[in-house]
């Protein structure tokens, strides 16, 4: 007989601890973010040993990755004060003397799900708005990343005691048996097809869910740009994390007048950033898995390859490759690429690109290289994003300022800054009166009041 292991997950005990009322002061929160601030430190160059392990990722990045998760905390840390003070709410003549306001309040035990992409990062940014929130919570690092899950669960387990914060490894039988508990809110990094069944699971319990998902990020390259700087930056942007980024430019649609140089500049970049030969760069990392690789290698036989397209199996390596003329029915344009292949349709005006992306689900990003205002603006206002990068790509992910997340099939809810606060806060509206005074119509007999609030509303 084989013996099946039921998970245990400390929620009960969480209840318990968010019900002591503890996790809501300012000077609880404050000391927790500066715990894992603490903590994130010390182990870091552990997490960055383990993502090289997982990815190959370069030191360069996963420090930048580091930094970013540091300067979410430090961001925290620096406006929490203001983010718990009530909102002030304005209240009409009929409803004075009183005052009303919103009271921030924590939603109590929340689950995050991370993906294995950036492992480390967001697994813990999230529950950087959790903490800030005063919220007890559960985080489920991807099994996909076994090292860096270590990694991210030992950051929690050293520095929390699991009535408040736990880490709870696992794949998808862990994940699953944790969405079948009651939580307060669900906060889900991953694939579209997923964030349905996690979707599903949460409506049993009408539990609230943020979904940050991904899909096919479009690039529409203009004819007026400064054709070296877009070549590099599209290049950075897709080709970094070997493409495993959910905001990548997924594929190009390009002004045809420029195709051509455009392609030329954008090869030479790829040889400028990781040399004629990427398989030895120490900059350019790896599929995270063998089925990963497969499916990505199966997409290079989905066009024609304009430039790259070496792999190796054993090394699940895949050379930065750019494809023409992809097969718009096959899975190279109807899913997610999520890898180092960069797909390039082109356009002889602009109303096609617009009306290409408009047929497909909204994405999370898109990115715009355009000189001309009209353009940019003609862009904006046509298509629905998650977040718009002009210019550039990826960048916008790191504006504290700036709310992240998806539309549509992309996702639902956002965070980052202020917006990760929001997510895990439940604005309670309140109305406080004296007893001083009171408007006497409100109340039956009616009859007498009646032709007042007639004469109110014709006047309206
Ligand atoms: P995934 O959806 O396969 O897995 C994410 C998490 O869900 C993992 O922790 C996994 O254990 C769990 N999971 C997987 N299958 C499950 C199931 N059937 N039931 C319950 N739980 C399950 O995603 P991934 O492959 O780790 O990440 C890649 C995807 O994530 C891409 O689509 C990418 O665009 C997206 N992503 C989005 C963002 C964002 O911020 N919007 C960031 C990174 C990645």
């Amino acid at each position: 007989m084989v013996a099946t292991v039921v998970q245990t997950f400390p929620l009960a005990q969480q209840r318990q601890f968010f019900a002591t009322g503890q996790t809501k002061s300012f000077e609880f929160r404050r000391a927790q973010l500066l715990k894992l601030r603490e903590s994130i430190l010390k182990y870091q160059d552990e997490a960055i040993a383990a993502l090289g392990q997982d990815l190959r990722k370069p030191e360069f990045e996963a420090r930048f990755e580091m930094i970013a998760l540091v300067n979410e905390i430090d961001y925290a840390l620096k406006h929490l004060k203001t983010w718990l003070k009530p909102k002030k709410a304005t209240l009409s003549l009929i409803q004075l003397p009183g005052k009303a306001y919103q009271l921030p309040e924590p939603l109590g035990v929340v689950l995050i799900i991370g993906p294995w992409n950036f492992p480390f990062s967001l697994a813990l940014q999230p529950l950087v708005g959790a903490i800030a929130a005063g919220n007890c919570a559960i985080v489920k690092p991807s099994e996909l990343a076994p090292a860096t899950s270590q990694v991210t669960a030992k950051v929690i387990r050293a520095t929390f005691p699991e009535n408040y914060l736990a880490a709870i490894e696992g794949g998808i039988e862990t994940s699953q048996a944790l969405l079948a508990e009651k939580f307060d809110h669900i906060f889900f990094t991953g694939g579209t097809a997923v964030g349905k069944i996690v979707m599903a699971a949460a409506a049993k319990h009408l539990t609230p869910v943020t979904l940050e998902l991904g899909g096919k990020s479009p690039c529409i390259v203009d004819q007026n740009i400064d054709l070296k700087e877009t070549a590099k930056r599209i290049i950075w942007g897709r080709f970094l994390n070997a493409g495993q980024i959910c905001i990548a430019p997924d594929y190009l649609l390009v002004a045809a007048s420029i195709q051509e140089n455009l392609l030329k500049e954008m090869a030479a970049c790829i040889r400028e950033f990781y040399g004629d030969d990427p398989q030895t760069s120490p900059d350019y990392p790896r599929l995270i898995s063998d089925r990963h690789w497969q499916r990505t290698a199966e997409l290079l036989n989905q066009g024609e390859i304009y430039y790259g397209g070496h792999t190796n199996r054993g090394d699940r390596y895949i050379e930065p490759t750019i494809i023409l003329n992809p097969d718009l029915t096959a899975p190279i344009m109807q899913e997610e690429i999520f890898g180092p292949i960069l797909p390039v349709l082109t356009y002889d005006n602009l109303e096609e690109a617009i009306t290409f992306i408009q047929s497909r689900p909204k994405p999370l990003a898109l990115y715009i290289f355009s000189r001309s205002r009209d353009c940019r603006q003609q862009i904006l206002t046509q298509t629905s994003s998650g977040g718009v990068c002009i210019n550039d790509t990826v960048m916008h992910v790191g504006i504290d300022t700036l709310p992240f997340g998806g539309v549509g099939d992309s996702g639902m809810g956002a965070y980052h800054g202020k917006a990760s606060f929001d997510t895990f806060t439940h604005y309670k509206s309140v109305l406080q009166k004296g007893f001083r005074f009171d408007l006497q119509w409100r109340y039956a007999p009616y009859a007498k009041n009646l032709p007042l609030l007639k004469q109110l509303f014709r006047s309206n």
